[in-house]
């Protein structure tokens, strides 16, 4: 689950990392009263969305006035804002984060992440920080610390004071950004945190280093134990359909091809679209239906399907296992019978009650085109969208 930054400042807080005064608004008014009790000029009007980048989008701007944070406010509300991680289409603002302005020194890069390879946990840091740390990995790898963490023995002091030298910052600043990593790796292990990446954490002319930007995801199968953080989810964010298929246990991800894809099991899923894609054509989605998907399932998947009109071809890939031939067939059968299927379907079904569940389609008047195997399959859905 992703949250806004003003909401991942708030955690902050609560573990005493230190962040600029500030808060959150709806409307031009709101952002003027905030910045009315921030201590001076300049403010920062920053747009909160799911997606990094606001910066060189235009959605983080500086005001000198009161007036100024007004009109500020006025025009990144309800603007959609393209960046490099939102995609052509944009997202609507409908939030602003106003801050008190800092003196800043120097744009650092802190960030703590799971490490897979190792099993163990990353904390990354960089000189090089500000907007552009994927240019830094990319092109001087070697500007990027990275102290590995034993998540049973936990951080230790020589840890921080690793990451701290790194940085060549100076004593006092040094001493604070030890405390702060410490506190920043107790938050990422309390909530469950899978990523936790400040750019910039800024070193102010005062010496001081505070959390300019703040970006905290957290894994979702850990937030069954964490009840307040899921009041941090914004649905706005999400995709409309990936909260519908939510609803019924379906693992729905929409993606920007047009063949439209219904599978079960995960990894069929992947394989799925690596067929489509060798066929020339790609993905509109990825959609497991589980292995014990019920009739119902298959129906909901099947009219979430449908209500992306991207879609101009739907492969239907089942090995019948657990989730039975039939059951997928009366799915498939139902869900025509409500939604009008103005797009051709491929079926490919194998396995458990293949032979009833071939006759149930068969009989049910529906125009569908059956494949004898995966690869067929998936030219036959081809050659169809790319008529
Ligand atoms: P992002 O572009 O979505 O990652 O948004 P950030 O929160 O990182 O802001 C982008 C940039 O705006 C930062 O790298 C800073 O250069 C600038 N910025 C943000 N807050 C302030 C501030 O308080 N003072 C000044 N001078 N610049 C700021
Ligand atoms: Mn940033």
């Amino acid at each position: 689950m992703k949250i806004h930054e003003f909401q991942a400042k708030e955690i902050f807080q609560k573990y005493n990392v230190p962040v600029p005064t500030g808060g959150v608004a709806f409307t031009p008014e709101e952002a003027r009263s905030i910045a009315d009790r921030l201590g001076g000029y300049p403010v920062v009007v920053k747009a909160q969305i799911h997606a990094g980048g606001r910066g060189k989008g235009g959605g983080v701007k500086l005001a000198h006035s009161l007036e100024e944070v007004g009109t500020i406010a006025g025009s990144i509300l309800g603007m959609t804002l393209i960046t490099h991680q939102t995609g052509p289409e944009g997202r609507l603002v409908q939030k602003v984060l106003v801050e008190q302005g800092l003196n800043i020194q120097k744009e650092l890069y802190l960030s703590i992440v799971p490490d897979r390879s190792t099993a163990k946990i990353v904390v990354m840091a960089s000189e090089a920080g500000g907007m552009d740390i994927e240019e830094v990995a990319e092109h001087t790898p070697e500007k990027i610390i990275r102290v590995h963490i034993d998540p049973l023995a936990g951080i230790q002091p020589y840890h921080c004071r690793e990451v701290a030298f790194g940085l060549n910052l100076p004593p006092a600043a040094m001493k604070m950004l030890t405390a702060m990593l410490g506190n920043l790796y107790r938050m990422f292990l309390e909530t469950d945190a899978s990523l936790v990446e400040i750019n910039p954490l800024v070193l102010t002319a005062e010496e001081t280093v505070v959390a300019l930007d703040a970006k905290v995801n957290f894994d979702d199968n850990g937030l069954f134990r964490h009840k307040d953080l899921l009041e941090y989810r914004d649905l706005d964010e999400e995709d409309p359909l990936e909260i519908e298929a939510s609803q019924y246990n379906l693992n729905y991800i929409n993606l920007d091809g047009n063949v439209g894809n219904m599978v079960n099991g995960a990894g069929l899923a992947m394989a799925t679209m690596d067929i489509i894609k060798r066929a020339g054509a790609e993905p509109a989605n990825f959609l497991d239906v589980g292995g014990g998907a019920s009739a119902e399932m298959v129906e909901n998947g099947f009219r979430i399907i449908l209500s992306d009109k991207n879609v101009k071809g739907i492969l239907i890939n089942i090995f019948g296992g657990i989730l039975r031939c039939d059951v997928l067939a009366q799915g498939v059968v139902e869900a025509a019978k409500k939604t009008n299927i103005g797009v051709p379907v491929v079926v490919r079904m194998e396995g458990t009650n293949v032979e009833e569940g071939r006759r149930i389609l068969a009989e049910s008047g529906l125009q569908l085109i059956t494949a004898v195997d995966l690869k067929d399959a998936a030219g036959k859905v081809a050659e169809i969208v790319n008529a």
